[in-house]
């Protein structure tokens, strides 16, 4: 028993006293996208960055003091030639973006200025860096754990101020610190346990058996709260795909074009001519849609219309929402009925359009539908109440949330923290059925291995490709 103790101990002993050692070469890479423009932002990072910089001064040059912009003139090593007027900031390990010894050129836009900087760079000893390289080595030097260095690749890349949000909420460790708690936790746990293997004579323990048990369960219910927001989360990154059905004429396109706020789809008073889908993303109350528009769902129908309707099909499948569109002028038909009816419960909603024509409105619409709304885009009726109601349906958990839980945005965090959510579930059951305190605590220590692999404490290669391949060049 006490053997037992022991290793845990000498576990918690060696994880705090890691560190890993690397040898790394300097690294180079334009940081902005390629292209013309006002200026452009080129990046050494590694043990030789001053020096390739001192190679592009000029020997005689004195070199620029760390964190203090400096105005220079870059020449060639070989020719001498001069090839632009920049800016130079250099940073000093650790404290940088890498964590290593940075410099940062900002040097003129366009084709091909770029291109020269980084060519003299490379010429005088750095290499040109891979997809990621500047994040995986501030994730490799501790400056970042694996959560963060995603949320860099999700601020980048973020769409909507949702997304924006929940990635800002992770590259500042919101998610990060709650994972490492949840793992501080656990060991907690594993003390308690070897505590009571080590003394099992003792009258009163630290703690009696079901307060560890109560604590586990609490474990339980805080990951639940946190994976409840995973599949909206992963919603955020792609946009919530929004397809508009109804019948022709029932004002799909106009609708579409509105939140759009711009002259996308081809609208037209002639029954069925938006033939194909179009698609584009949008924010709404600051989340992400798909806006999809499809041909009108009509039967029967010429052959290009009846692709057009395949289509729609093949999109109606996979919605995460509907927006169905039923002209209040006209009402609605069996169709639309069956349509509803045969929809009840998901996430569709009923829009009556075209509120501003005065005769014959008819506003419908079943029980079952999760929302209603009433629309004109003549007049603007019902264009704010869209916006509001869409994030509600397809972001409920998120909108929602408890302020401080932060959002799952990955397919990675959910698995990690289901994987570890199972094991904190059969630690339970296991000191339920009176097992040895030894064997429930293999569950505990699988959920915190879960734990540890999702902050990157422990991260095969493998895992790091994945993670740093979605990353753009020079970041
Ligand atoms: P779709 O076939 O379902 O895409 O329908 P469209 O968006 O092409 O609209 C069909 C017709 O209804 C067009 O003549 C539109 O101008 C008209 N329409 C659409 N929305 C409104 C509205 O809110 N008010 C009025 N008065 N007419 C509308």
């Amino acid at each position: 028993a006490s053997a037992y103790a022991k290793r845990w101990r000498l576990r918690c002993a060696f994880r705090l006293c890691t560190e890993v050692t690397m040898d790394v070469d300097t690294i180079v890479s334009l940081s902005t996208p390629p292209g013309v423009g006002a200026l452009a932002v080129v990046r050494l990072s590694g043990p030789s960055a001053a020096d390739v910089l001192k190679a592009l001064l000029g020997k005689e040059a004195p070199m620029p003091g760390f964190r203090e912009p400096s105005l220079r003139r870059l020449t060639d090593p070989d020719t001498g030639e001069v090839i632009d007027e920049v800016v130079v900031t250099r940073f000093q390990a650790p404290a940088s973006y890498t964590g290593e010894d940075m410099v940062e050129i900002s040097c003129h836009g366009g084709w091909l200025v770029p291109e020269l900087v980084i060519e003299a760079c490379r010429q005088s000893g750095a290499r040109i860096a891979d997809r990621g390289e500047f994040t995986r080595r501030a994730y490799l030097h501790g400056k970042l754990d694996l959560i963060q260095a995603e949320a860099v690749a999700d601020v980048i890349n973020a769409r909507s101020r949702a997304f924006h949000r929940a990635a800002l909420v992770q590259m500042e460790r919101g998610l990060s610190r709650r994972v490492a708690d949840l793992r501080e936790q656990l060991l907690r746990l594993e003390g308690l346990l070897a505590h009571h293997v080590d003394f099992p004579e003792e009258d009163e323990p630290p703690v009696p058996i079901t307060a560890v048990a109560d604590q586990a369960a609490r474990m339980v219910a805080d990951l639940e709260l946190m994976l409840a927001t995973a599949p909206e989360g992963e919603l955020l990154r792609e946009g919530a795909l929004t397809v508009f059905a109804g019948r022709p004429n029932a004002g799909k396109s106009s609708l579409y074009n509105a939140l759009l706020g711009e002259e996308r789809a081809i609208v037209s008073e002639e029954a069925g001519t938006t033939r194909d889908a179009i698609e584009a993303v949008v924010q709404l109350g600051g989340f992400p849609f798909r806006l999809v528009d499809t041909a009108g769902l009509r039967e029967p129908a010429g052959n290009i219309e009846q692709k057009g309707i395949e289509i729609a099909r093949g999109y109606l499948g996979r919605a995460d929402v509907v927006l169905y569109c039923v002209s209040a002028d006209e009402g609605p038909t069996d169709e639309d009925r069956a349509f509803l009816e045969a929809h009840e419960g998901a996430p569709v909603v009923l829009v009556n359009t075209k509120a501003d024509i005065e005769k014959n409105q008819k506003h419908w619409g079943p029980d079952g539908t999760a929302a209603r709304v009433r629309v004109s885009v003549e007049s603007g009726v019902g264009l704010e109440k869209i916006r509001q109601v869409l994030p509600e349906l397809v972001y409920s958990s998120i909108v929602t949330a408890e302020q401080g839980v932060p959002v799952l945005t990955r397919g990675r965090q959910a698995r990690a923290l289901r994987a570890a959510k199972l094991e904190v579930e059969a630690f339970i059951e296991a000191l339920g059925q009176g097992l040895p305190a030894e064997v429930a605590s293999t569950h505990l220590r699988a959920a915190e291995t879960a734990l540890e692999e999702l902050l990157g404490a422990v991260s095969a290669d493998d895992v790091l490709d994945v993670v740093f391949r979605e990353f753009c060049i020079g970041k």
